[in-house]
């Protein structure tokens, strides 16, 4: 091992030898002595060529990659070619490349190359001598760019190559070395100019044996070249869009035995970065390119080694797809709730300050596509975005010292708190719960908003729940259909006519009392009926009536198929080519007063006017493809991600393929073998009511329709994503419902908190308060549980009244349903009658506000209130007009505090469509400080570890919480949370945000599996297990007997020697951004553009950017 070693680092010093003399030939004004000149560079050349054919020999052996081999004539230029791999290490070696450009090697060599040029004429050899090594020199130098427009060296090389076209044994160096100026974008546009575009365009050319590695060189240089959208611009004018679809064909007919891909894909990287300009994609539609490159990326798709080049066509096709607008009037919610006062800024006011007409256009706008038109960066972007979000300033980090309200304004919170001043000596059983939630029991009430009425809905869903009528078991006549599923309702009127009679068999509702305790149908319709939705809804889902039972079998994380994306994108690419294929039939439109009832037996039934369902348009495509459009949140453009929609007249065993054409966000759980949910009525009857996750070829990808920057509130354009799932289905007239995530609604909250009620025993202190009424006019519950006291003596009563309280609330995001599932497994656990559910009660107070956001619940939005709000984003000051439940809940929170009373506990429950598992955000002074650089004071900062605890004991005892998930670190772009306003101004130290994650889990127990409504009540249950530690933990006297729970600080200092990694904090937004623990799958190179290819490796080392190569080069 050590004598290569030795004569490498020989060799090295033999390179700065010979490097000196350069250096001292340019100084000495030597210039005439070109000879001398020659002789040097050439024996620096051979330097580094030795150690390349050490390397070559080496990489030779098993190495059947390397297209340009001894058979080529260019022999002695194409080893130069190999040289390429200089960047790779050799065992046990040095790099002399390296060491050159260590030691100022490229500065010299440039300023040799302009003196040589000086000459008159130039010495070709000195030329070729200068070029070879600047070609191996250049991808190792990162400034190599800026240092060789500042030396002037540019226009020698394209000079050079002028005069040399017909030369190829000077061309390929040139080429080489102009490859890596063209990396360069002010080199690009300064090329461009001198006309080297031009001339790449007179070397490339159709299919030819002969040059390929010039060939594949030039290519580059262009695609390089064309980054530039002058260059672009200069491209399209000469018309040479057509001229690389014709050579590319060209290319693909006679290259059969696929020995010139990376040719291939040289062409198609110019056409990309063509297409990057509007006036690209335009001659690129022109110019027939579409079906160009459809049909030869159809042939390609047997030969998996073309992957590259079908991903690399359909990366083009898509971006040269013409955005189109969604086929919709326009984008704001279909519903508009008037709100008592717009904000004075924000996205609703926004929103109400646009002029009609203009907020869902497509810009037409060039160059705002960049951003948007490949590449999907965002997570990276996402990154930095997120690596700037930490909070630096150290007195945001540390509690808010003076009380933000005075106490007299908190004080009308005290009757809340009964059980802090509950004596139970006058009249022990006096308090009566308020059992109906629509009861006022609590006088905090917001001024009430108007209900105006969707347009769209002055017809058909006229009859409201209010006008109670007979309760009649729900019905279903002869066929299942959607719309007589309105139970306790007659039939809308729209389908009355033949069904007057009563000859409709009765709908057998499964008996599922035993299975589900809190479950009741009729109490679910009698809940349905003082439920407020803007839309005025008045059927009711079967899944909700019949209630679900969890399925028994596992629903494993489904494994991505290869290739399924790429055959959707390729599918949505065909509506264009063969635009006579596509049905575009309207199957239901909330935004058409009668929206078209088809039945004609060719189309799918559509239906999701209920609580929590989504859908605005079904739009069939092709007989069994269906595009479905989902409704904003209301009085906003935008989030939509959740749906919930019903789905009849199927035909049993045909390919249904379903597409939601306007999800937003980037990526999701769908990449990632998460699955919809599906309920079938049939099921349901037959003994089996439950959602069930289905569907087969499920992708998300970006898709071809877009709004405006203005619609999209100033930013950028911006593009659609589509989920796309399959489904074949089992049952004839079946009724099925299909579900982002497990439905949970407003109503069946309601018929939950009455159930537990009923279930209460006398050793349970059960309170339910209504703590507000929202905007839409319905009750936000807040329940208090503890245990009675056992006596009535004054022990017992002290004891009661000063248990610690534990603050929990869920459901602040409507699309997170799961945070539901989980809060349901807490109740059913505190009101339960274990022991441990007893211990739990006598230990603390619980105050519990179940769902904080039932308008956006009710009206099926995603995220936003009906202030078109996010509510997690307005705890630092909450309007009590527009923000009633945030606004009392946070006043409940001040009231404690101002009474010293502040919980131990604090958790807001959430879901999370980006990862997996369950975990914990929370805050930590210290642990913010380490992420950044303020770290010289951060050592004096005290800080109690106790916030660890809790996390960490759920690690322990809950098998889907994954603490590696978890993360301390108090963000910027948080600090209206929940979270951060409860540990900040009322200094709850444990103030969390527990995220479940949508999809399932990569760790532990259910590794592997999809999550469920078991796993995820069980969750609910196992944070109570662990509270219960934790008051051991927190109670003195019996730390000594929990040691192995106290190794949590050690633990902790092991943490934080890995938080230095920027990849331990999890910057997520409570809700998503970036981060994903899995990989697309290989084919997604055509979203990442990383295909893995060789030859280009140096242009990683060439991507910084121009500013700091600038002010390196200079100083
Ligand atoms: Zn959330």
């Amino acid at each position: 091992m050590n004598k290569p070693k030795m004569t490498t680092e020989k060799g090295n010093s033999r390179v700065l030898m010979f490097l000196g003399q350069l250096e001292r030939l340019n100084g000495e004004a030597m210039l005439a002595d070109a000879e001398i000149a020659r002789q040097i560079t050439a024996k620096i050349l051979h330097l580094i060529q030795t150690q390349e054919k050490t390397r070559k020999e080496i990489m030779s052996k098993g190495s059947g990659g390397m297209e340009v081999g001894d058979r080529d004539p260019l022999t002695f230029y194409s080893n130069i070619t190999l040289l390429d791999y200089v960047s790779l290490p050799v065992p046990g070696g040095g790099r002399r490349v390296g060491v050159l450009v260590s030691k100022g090697g490229t500065g010299i060599l440039l300023q040799m190359l302009l003196s040589a040029s000086k000459e008159w004429p130039p010495s070709e050899e000195l030329m070729l001598q200068l070029h070879s090594v600047l070609a191996k020199v250049g991808p190792k130098d990162r400034k190599f760019g800026v240092k060789a427009r500042l030396n002037g060296a540019l226009n020698v090389t394209v000079n050079l190559l002028k005069q040399n076209l017909q030369n190829p044994k000077l061309l390929l160096p040139c080429l080489q070395v102009l490859r890596v100026y063209s990396s360069n974008s002010v080199n690009a546009v300064s090329l461009g100019k001198n006309g080297l575009v031009e001339l790449m365009f007179k070397i490339i050319g159709p299919f030819s044996k002969k040059n390929t590695s010039l060939l594949k060189v030039a290519l580059d240089t262009l695609g390089a070249l064309l980054k530039s959208k002058t260059n672009a611009r200069r491209a399209v004018d000469r018309a040479h869009v057509p001229v690389l679809l014709y050579i590319y064909q060209d290319w693909h007919r006679n290259d059969t035995r696929h020995r010139h891909m990376l040719i291939r894909k040289g062409i198609l990287g110019c056409l990309k970065n063509i297409t990057n300009i509007k006036l690209g994609r335009r001659a690129f539609l022109d110019a027939d390119g579409m079906r160009i490159l459809y049909n030869t990326s159809t042939e390609c798709l047997p030969v998996r080694t073309l992957d590259p080049l079908i991903n690399t066509s359909s990366l083009i096709m898509r971006k040269c797809f013409p955005k189109n607008r969604l086929p919709l009037p326009t984008i704001k919610s279909v519903f508009h709730h008037q709100l008592p006062h717009i904000p004075a800024g924000g996205p609703v006011a926004q929103l109400y300050s646009q002029p009609p007409g203009v907020d869902d256009v497509v810009d037409e706008s060039d160059d705002n596509e960049d951003a948007e038109a490949e590449n999907d960066t965002e997570n990276e972007e996402d990154k930095d975005l997120h690596n700037d979000d930490i909070e630096t300033d150290i007195s945001k980090l540390r509690p808010r010292e003076t009380p933000s309200r005075p106490f007299e304004e908190l004080k009308i919170y005290e009757r809340f708190f009964l059980e802090l001043s509950e004596d139970f000596q006058p009249v022990p059983w006096t308090w009566t719960p308020s059992t109906s939630p629509g009861a006022k029991m609590a006088a905090v009430t917001t001024p009430k908003a108007q209900h105006t009425r969707g347009r769209s809905w002055s017809g058909i869903c006229c009859r409201s729940l209010n006008s109670r009528q007979h309760r009649q078991p729900p019905r279903l006549t002869g066929v299942v259909c959607p719309r007589r599923g309105g139970v306790g309702e007659e039939s809308p009127v729209e389908e009355g006519a033949e069904e007057d009679g009563d000859e409709g068999a009765v709908l057998e509702v499964p008996d599922t009392a035993l299975l589900l305790p809190l479950h009741d149908p009729d109490l679910y319709v009698e809940m349905v009926k003082s439920t407020r939705s803007v839309p005025q809804y008045s059927q009711v889902a079967y899944p909700d009536y019949f209630g679900h039972v969890a399925p028994t079998f596992r629903e494993h994380i489904l494994e991505r198929v290869y290739g399924v994306q790429r055959t959707k994108i390729f599918q949505d690419i065909e509506r264009l080519i063969h635009p006579n294929d596509i049905l575009d039939k309207v199957v239901y439109d909330l935004d058409i007063q009668s929206s078209p009832v088809v039945d004609d037996g060719e189309s799918l039934k559509f239906n999701s006017q209920f609580e929590s369902g989504n859908l605005r348009k079904a739009i069939q495509v092709r007989r069994y493809e269906y595009d479905l459009v989902l409704n904003s949140d209301i009085n906003s453009n935008h989030y939509h991600q959740w749906f919930y929609f019903e789905v009849s007249g199927m035909c049993v065993g045909a390919p249904y393929r379903f597409n939601i054409i306007n999800c937003e966000k980037s990526n999701s759980q769908f990449n990632y073998g998460m699955q919809v949910l599906m309920y079938s009525v049939q099921e349901a009857i037959g003994g089996r009511p439950r959602w069930v996750r289905t569907g087969a070829d499920i992708c998300y990808y970006k898709n071809h329709f877009s709004r405006s920057s203005i619609a999209a509130g100033g930013q950028k354009g911006k593009s659609y994503y589509t989920m796309t799932f399959s489904m074949t289905f089992n049952h004839k007239d079946d009724v099925c419902y299909f579900a982002y995530h497990y439905p949970y609604t407003y109503s069946t909250l309601k018929m939950h908190l009455q159930k537990l009620e009923a279930l209460r025993t006398p050793q349970v202190y059960l309170r339910q308060d209504i703590l507000c009424e929202t905007l839409g006019g319905n009750g936000c519950p807040l329940l208090t549980i503890t245990a009675m006291p056992e006596s009535t003596s004054n022990d017992q009563i002290c004891q009661f009244r000063n248990r610690p309280l534990v603050f929990l609330s869920a459901r602040v995001h409507p699309g997170e349903t799961n945070a539901s599932w989980v809060m349901k497994g807490t109740l059913e656990f505190l009101m339960g009658t274990s022991p441990l559910a007893q211990s739990l009660r006598e230990a603390y107070i619980f105050k519990i506000v179940p769902m904080l956001n039932p308008d956006g619940v009710v009206n099926g939005n995603h995220r936003c209130s009906l202030s078109g709000e996010d509510l997690n984003r307005q705890w630092q000051s909450p309007s009590p007009e527009l923000h009633p439940t945030i606004y009392h809940t946070k006043s409940l929170l001040q009231y404690l505090t101002a009474i010293q009373r502040a919980p131990l506990v604090f958790c807001d429950y959430h879901g999370h469509s980006r990862k997996k598992n369950v975990f914990m955000y929370g805050c930590s002074l210290k642990e913010t400080v380490w992420q950044t650089n303020i770290s010289a004071t951060s050592c004096d900062l005290h800080e109690d570890l106790g916030y660890r605890t809790l996390p960490k004991i759920l690690s322990q005892i809950a098998p889907a919480f994954s603490m590696a998930s978890c993360s301390f670190v108090v963000e910027r772009s948080k600090e209206a949370t929940a979270r951060v306003v409860v540990w900040r101004e009322m200094g709850v130290q444990r103030s969390y945000t527990m995220e479940s994650t949508l999809c399932g889990c990569d760790q532990g127990k259910y590794k592997g599996l999809q999550i469920g409504t078991r796993e995820l009540e069980e969750m609910g249950a196992q944070f109570c297990v662990a509270l219960l530690r934790l008051k051991r933990l927190t109670c003195p006297l019996e730390l000594r007997n929990h040691a192995h729970l106290l190794d949590v600080e050690s633990d902790f200092i092991e943490t934080r020697c890995k938080v230095t990694s920027p990849s331990t904090y999890v910057l997520e937004d409570e809700e998503h951004s970036f981060m994903e623990e899995v990989d697309y799958s290989a084919e997604s190179g055509d979203e990442l553009e990383h295909e893995p290819d060789v030859a280009d490796t140096h242009d990683n080392h060439l991507s910084d950017s121009e500013s700091n190569s600038q002010r390196d080069a200079l100083t």
